[in-house]
């Protein structure tokens, strides 16, 4: 097996949109925790865990509504969440959509065959 490395203009050019695309979004994100930080007292809102400048960088900005571009300045979209509750808030977000909407799909799979089948044996029938 050859691993040879072929240098790539377009993914070079890639890279670097890339990297451009994540450097504005970590200032974005800078912007607007410290503007949460400054607005909200450092407590998670789910534990209740006071946190202090030792140890506030484990507090999250957490976006009520998930959307990370939306960020009103009087910071109602905001929420101060542990690491933890924050994974778990997010955890729970993704199981609800798992359990919820979406599961029709399947379960108009399975009844799809049986359907089939019903109607080859009338065809058969008619025959
Ligand atoms: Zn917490
Ligand atoms: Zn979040």
């Amino acid at each position: 097996m050859t691993t040879r490395k072929r240098v790539d203009p377009n993914h070079a050019r890639l890279d670097r949109v890339v990297a451009d695309a994540r450097r504005a979004r970590e200032e974005r994100e800078q912007g607007y925790r410290a503007q949460a930080l400054k607005l909200y007292p450092w407590i998670c809102g789910r534990c209740a865990r006071e946190f202090d400048h030792t140890n506030v960088h484990e507090l999250t900005v957490h976006h009520k509504n998930h959307n990370h571009d939306h960020n009103p300045p009087d910071g109602s979209n905001w929420e101060l969440l542990c690491l933890y509750c924050h994974d778990n808030e997010h955890q729970r977000e993704t199981e609800a959509r798992a359990a919820g909407g979406g599961g029709e799909p399947e379960r108009a799979g399975a009844t799809h065959r049986p359907f089939a089948a019903l109607q080859s044996l009338l065809k058969r029938d008619d025959g």
